[in-house]
């Protein structure tokens, strides 16, 4: 009887509906593994550049000392040829060089001074990037775990469901209404083919129905869809 097949039809929707929920829920699962994953990324990056400041930050340091050094040789040098100046005018243009050397070479212990300060900013930045990275690392294992797991339950469940729909399936006698379902359910963005009347409109799409298409639809002689949607009405 076709009133049963299509009561059978509301019922195979019902799973059918939950199977299409469990489908887009664990195909939305390696998306949210690779937003942890991005996640993680950034925050490798985010550390990979301090770290690489903190290079950069020594090598400057190292050439401020090695200025300092090169710097202070020459003063000294100076210093002595100031013991063998003949003439006034040579001693104080020597003087003015030392001078000059000297104040070079203040000038770059403040910058190593500097660079000093701010290699304690970097330390504390890089042990703070290195503490997001880690606890990034264990957020990710810990989505990981708890998305292995909502899989396998999901897997557990649709396989459940695909049985019951198959034997439910099985049990509708009109094998070409049932054709005509699974026709109009895969061409259903939703998913869904099979719905009932609600508040005298259509189930699927809310169009009002006219009072004899809801008499024409409870009498249950043939199969009536929404002019609308499309899809069958079951009751
Ligand atoms: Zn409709």
């Amino acid at each position: 009887m076709l009133k049963d097949d299509l009561a059978k039809l509301l019922k195979l929707q019902e799973i059918d509906s939950r199977i299409f929920d469990q489908e887009a829920e664990a195909g939305g699962i390696p998306e949210k593994l690779k937003e942890r994953q991005d996640a993680l990324k950034a925050k490798q990056d985010a550390l990979h550049a301090i770290k690489k400041k903190a290079e950069d930050a020594a090598k400057e340091k190292k050439l401020l000392e090695l200025d300092v050094d090169s710097k202070n040789q020459q003063i000294k040098k100076l210093n002595n040829q100031l013991n063998e100046v003949k003439t006034n005018k040579e001693y104080s243009a020597l003087q003015q060089e030392i001078t000059h050397a000297k104040e070079d070479v203040l000038k770059a212990e403040e910058a190593i001074i500097e660079k000093l300060m701010l290699d304690d900013d970097i330390k504390l930045k890089l042990a703070k990037g290195a503490e997001e990275v880690k606890a990034e690392e264990a957020r990710l294992k810990a989505e990981e775990e708890k998305l292995t797991a909502e899989g396998k339950q999901l897997e557990e469940a649709l396989k459940t469901e695909k049985t019951e729909r198959e034997a439910l399936a099985a049990g509708v006698e009109d094998k070409k209404l049932l054709a005509r379902y699974e026709q109009i359910r895969a061409n259903a963005g939703n998913g869904v083919a099979a719905i009932t009347i609600v508040n005298n409109s259509c189930g699927g799409c809310g169009t009002m129905l006219r009072p004899q298409e809801t008499i024409e639809i409870h009498k249950f002689t043939h199969v009536v869809e929404c002019e609308d949607c499309g899809k069958i009405f079951c009751g």
